[in-house]
Parts: C-alpha cells; sequence; structure tokens
C-alpha cells in the first residue's frame, strides 16, 4: 500500500511538471574532467552532427559529445552527472535515425555510440551457436556480416540494417518475420546496461530481469545498453520473393491475417498500398519488371488505391525441392487479382538488405538528407477497415500529398511480451502502418499537417491507435500512450534513473536536480 502512495505522489507530480526544455546554459564544466580527456568534445562539427538526425525536422543542441571507447567512460559520465548537484541530461546515439531528435540531449551531453566499436572486439559468438554476443553499437548489417561467416543468423529484423542494436532494443525492432518469431526485443537472452545511476548490471529474463524487461522497448529511459546477447539460427541461403496485388481492402488483410495465423507457413510477410499512378517501385524497393509499370499504374488509376501482400519464404540445399511447390500452393490460395502476382529469387542477404540499394541511390542524389516525416501505427485488427475507408481512402486521397511507402501489415500479439516497456495494442492481431514520408526542407510541415490529421481520426474515432516510434509533445500524450502500463513506466524510471537524465529527447520527464 506504501508502494502504491508513494508512485500515485510520483505520478502526480510528474503529471503536473510541463515538459519544457531548460534553454540557460547549464553550470557545470565537464570539459575539464581529465578523465574524458580527447573524448569528450564541444567542436562546432560534432555537436552540430549530434543536433540533427535522420527525420531532419529537429535541431537540438548538446552542448558536448562524448566519443567513448570503453563501459567504463559512460559510466563515469553518468556517475558524474547524477553525484552531482546540477546533473546534466545524457543521451545514447546510436545511429541517428531517429526522426524526432529522440537520440538529442538539449545543453547536455550525447553518447556517440558508435565510437565504441572495435573491429577486432565486440561481437562473440557462442561455442554452441546460439546465440551471439554483441556491443549495442554495432550496426545489424555488421552483425549479419560476421555470424554469416559462420553459417548463422539471427532471425527477427527491422527492414533496413543500418541501425544499431541498441537503439533498435530501444524501440523494438520490427518487420515482416514479428509475426513468427517476434520483434528483436523478444529475441535477447541478456544484456549489460548502465542505468542512470552510473551502475552497470548484467540483466536477462532471470537475473534483474525487471531491469532486461524495462529496457527493452523503453526508449532509452532506464540505462544505457552496451552489450547485448541474440539468439542465432542456422542461416538460410536463399529467399522466394513474392508479391501480390489486391483491389479489395478485406480481401488483402483477410489474405494477410490466415497466413501469419500458420507457424509454419512464410518467414516474411509484409503489406502496402500503392495510391501514386506513377512507377509502381519506390525508393525502398525496386522489384517490378519495367514491362509491368503501365499496367500497375493504370490499376491504381481506376481503383485509386491499390494494395501489395508480400511475402517470402527462405530455402537452402535440403529445401529448393519443395519450396517452389509450397509458394504455389500459397498463390493459388490468395484472392489477390489473377495475373498480378510477382516472383523474385534472390540470396538471403540481398533480400535483408534490400533497403541498402535505395539509400545509396538516393545518398548519389543528394535526396538521403531531407526531411521525414514519418508517422508509425500499431492499429488493433478490429479497426483496420475503417482505418482504410477514413485514413487510405479518406484522408490520403483527399490531401493528394503522401511521398513515400505507405506499409501495412498484421502481427501476432503473443509474440510480444507485456512485461516489456513497449507499448503495445490488446487485441490478439493488430496491424503496422507505417507512412515513410520524404519530403523538402520547405514543405515538410504538409505532411507532419497530415500526420496530426490522420491522429486526430483515429483518436476521435476511438481506435486504441498505439504509435511506434512515438512522438507526443506533452505527457498526457505519454500517458495515454502508455495507458494502463504507465505506472509502471513511471515507477521504473524512478528507480533506474531517478535524476532523470537519460534520453530526455523523448520528451517524457524533465530532469531532476
Ligand atoms: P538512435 O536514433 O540513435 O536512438 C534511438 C533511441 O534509442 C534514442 O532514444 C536513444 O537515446 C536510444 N538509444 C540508442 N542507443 C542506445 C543504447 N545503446 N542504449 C539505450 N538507448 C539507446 N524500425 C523498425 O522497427 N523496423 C524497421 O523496419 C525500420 N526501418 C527503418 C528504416 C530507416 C531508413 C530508418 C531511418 C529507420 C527505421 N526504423 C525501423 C526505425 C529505427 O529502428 C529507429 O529509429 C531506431 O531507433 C534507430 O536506431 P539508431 O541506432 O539510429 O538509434
Amino acid at each position: 500500500q506504501v508502494r502504491l502512495i508513494a508512485i500515485t505522489i510520483v505520478i502526480i507530480i510528474t503529471l503536473s511538471t510541463p515538459i519544457t526544455t531548460n534553454t540557460s546554459p547549464q553550470p557545470w564544466n565537464i570539459l575539464s574532467h581529465n578523465e574524458f580527456a580527447g573524448k569528450l568534445t564541444s567542436s562546432s562539427s560534432s555537436v552540430e552532427s549530434a543536433a540533427t538526425d535522420f527525420g531532419h525536422v529537429t535541431k537540438i543542441f548538446p552542448s558536448a559529445v562524448l566519443n567513448p571507447s570503453s563501459v567504463e567512460d559512460i559510466t563515469d559520465l553518468i556517475k558524474l552527472s547524477f553525484d552531482s548537484q546540477l546533473s546534466f541530461p545524457l543521451a545514447a546515439r546510436g545511429h541517428g535515425h531517429s526522426h524526432r531528435g529522440q537520440a538529442s540531449a538539449k545543453d547536455g551531453v550525447v553518447v556517440n555510440m558508435r565510437s565504441m566499436v572495435n573491429r577486432d572486439r565486440g561481437i562473440k559468438v557462442s561455442g554452441t551457436g546460439l546465440y551471439v554476443d554483441v556491443d549495442a553499437a554495432w550496426l545489424w548489417i555488421e552483425v549479419l556480416n560476421k555470424t554469416l561467416e559462420l553459417g548463422l543468423t539471427p532471425v527477427s529484423w527491422t527492414d533496413y540494417l543500418y541501425l544499431t542494436v541498441g537503439g533498435t532494443l530501444s524501440n523494438g525492432g520490427i518487420s515482416g518475420q514479428t509475426f513468427r518469431y517476434g520483434p528483436q526485443i523478444t529475441n535477447v537472452l541478456e544484456m549489460d546496461v548502465i542505468t542512470g545511476k552510473g551502475e552497470i548490471a548484467t540483466c536477462s529474463k532471470d537475473m534483474n530481469s525487471d531491469l532486461f524487461f524495462a529496457v527493452l522497448g523503453g526508449l532509452g529511459q532506464f540505462g544505457i545498453i552496451t552489450r547485448a546477447r541474440i539468439k542465432l539460427e542456422v542461416a538460410p541461403k536463399r529467399a522466394k520473393w513474392l508479391r501480390f496485388l489486391y483491389i479489395d481492402f478485406s480481401e488483402f488483410t483477410r489474405d494477410q491475417e490466415r497466413v501469419i495465423s500458420k507457424t509454419d507457413g512464410v518467414d516474411f510477410l509484409e503489406g502496402s498500398i500503392m495510391v501514386d499512378h506513377g512507377p509502381p517501385d519506390n525508393w525502398r524497393s525496386t522489384y517490378y519488371p519495367p514491362s509491368d509499370h503501365l499496367r500497375i499504374a493504370s490499376m491504381v488509376k481506376r481503383h485509386r488505391v491499390i494494395y501489395c501482400l508480400e511475402v517470402v519464404k527462405y530455402y537452402d540445399e535440403t529445401s529448393q525441392y519443395t519450396v517452389n511447390e509450397e509458394m504455389e500452393e500459397l498463390s493459388d490460395s490468395l484472392n489477390h487479382v489473377r495475373g498480378f502476382m510477382y516472383e523474385k529469387d534472390v540470396t538471403y542477404m540481398d533480400f535483408l538488405n534490400r533497403v541498402r540499394t535505395g539509400e545509396l541511390n538516393l545518398k548519389s542524389k543528394g535526396q538521403w538528407d531531407v526531411p521525414h516525416p514519418w508517422l508509425n501505427l500499431f492499429v488493433p485488427k478490429t479497426q483496420i477497415s475503417k482505418f482504410d475507408d477514413g485514413v487510405f481512402k479518406g484522408i490520403i486521397l483527399r490531401n493528394n500529398i503522401t511521398s513515400g511507402p505507405v506499409l501495412v501489415y498484421p502481427m501476432n500479439r503473443n509474440k510480444w511480451n507485456d512485461r516489456m516497456s513497449a507499448a503495445i495494442p490488446e487485441e490478439d492481431v493488430f496491424y503496422a502502418v507505417g507512412f515513410l514520408r520524404s519530403a523538402g526542407f520547405d514543405n515538410w510541415e504538409a505532411f507532419d499537417q497530415e500526420n496530426m490529421e490522420i491522429l486526430k481520426f483515429c483518436e476521435d474515432a476511438n481506435m486504441g491507435v498505439i504509435q511506434y516510434l512515438p512522438y507526443h509533445s506533452s505527457q498526457e500524450g505519454w500517458v495515454r500512450h502508455f495507458g494502463p502500463r504507465w505506472n509502471i513506466f513511471v515507477e521504473r524510471k524512478y528507480k533506474y534513473d531517478p535524476k532523470m537524465i537519460l534520453s530526455p529527447g523523448q520528451n517524457i520527464f524533465q530532469k531532476i536536480n
């Protein structure tokens, strides 16, 4: 009872504290601390690059950037803040691929995790081949390259692999494998974490389990992950990669849900919508044969919105003779528009790393470092048809500005874990919907406006939609985001980061001195 009262008091205090960012300079000067000599910098180039992220819609300047070369460097920095009368905020920055300043630390210190990467160490596959221990600063592509050398692979991925292990574990890490293998946060066995008190702890589901579950999907609020132990399996060699086009949304979602209800079927399932009359490919994927571009475009023109179901089945020498048969059977059972089925056969690596080509292409045209006002949502299964009517066929068509891929695919809730911090809808099946927009520096606000329109539509219709890679401008937004799990989120914050110094860019809590 005493604990409950304490939590309630904490929540009242937190709720009554508006999220404001302290604009006055911090009265500390960590640059004078010798232990950070050569690692802590306030050079304008470092501070400038730590102020921005992939989103390019925020610019939030830290006072300094730490380039740690060891776990101790980070521990010392956190302790310095925690022990100080006037603590300072700090944030781990993985690869800076957030879209809304989530890895920033205004007037504080950004910890550039990538400076920890040492090519000679930091990744070790277990003797049994069942898991890999990896420094959290490594990119998933680097993990994949290393494990494939031994014929092994993690099983749960993001669509894009140039993200750090620590960054995706702080969010969830989802892709077309999630329905079957769970998000990346359910494929972690153990972690080393430095808490907001500067204490380092090894945690797993059996050891310091509360910290373990807090950190997974914890938006960087409870500690900095320095090592993660990730499950491995034997890597397949190749991937049969199929796409099917639909004009009817209910047929499309019925087929998606049927496919993900089978545990031994495909290895990957995603989906997307098409509303542009131009070529059906986008920056993220070059897939369709050029000879078919025209007829796909005219189908979009006729129906205004069409849907693409995408599945992959991995195979190797032992399954190469049955995979075609299996995919044929699947294709026969689907209710796509006949004649609009496409197939590719690629290496496992080429499939997982498929977004990289698009990235390099955009970079070569100077179109990568542009504003990305993204919006990612989890939509409960029972609401997805209303979402289609109101958003895809409503807001999106009416505004006619959507630029970039729009993903829509279901996942099974039982592959997640309620003890983790990640917020997800209550229903057994929910959809990930991603508006992956690219904009110009002068027009990104129009996209953001559309994002707000979509969020308002969902809220007014009481659909129980939750943001993934969330951004909320007020604490009320966060309280709604976590719903009944908000209390435990706050309780854990006070336990592991009582001065609220970690990951201020998420805009959830305000630092306490
Ligand atoms: P950052 O942006 O650097 O950090 C993100 C948050 O995590 C910050 O709050 C930061 O403080 C915290 N953090 C970073 N490292 C650590 C650490 N070691 N310990 C504790 N906290 C830490 N996500 C998906 O789930 N699926 C996708 O398919 C997917 N595709 C993407 C494609 C592109 C092109 C981009 C740009 C992003 C994509 N994302 C996807 C989103 C991505 O997973 C998140 O933005 C992720 O946070 C990025 O990782 P990062 O290493 O850049 O993290």
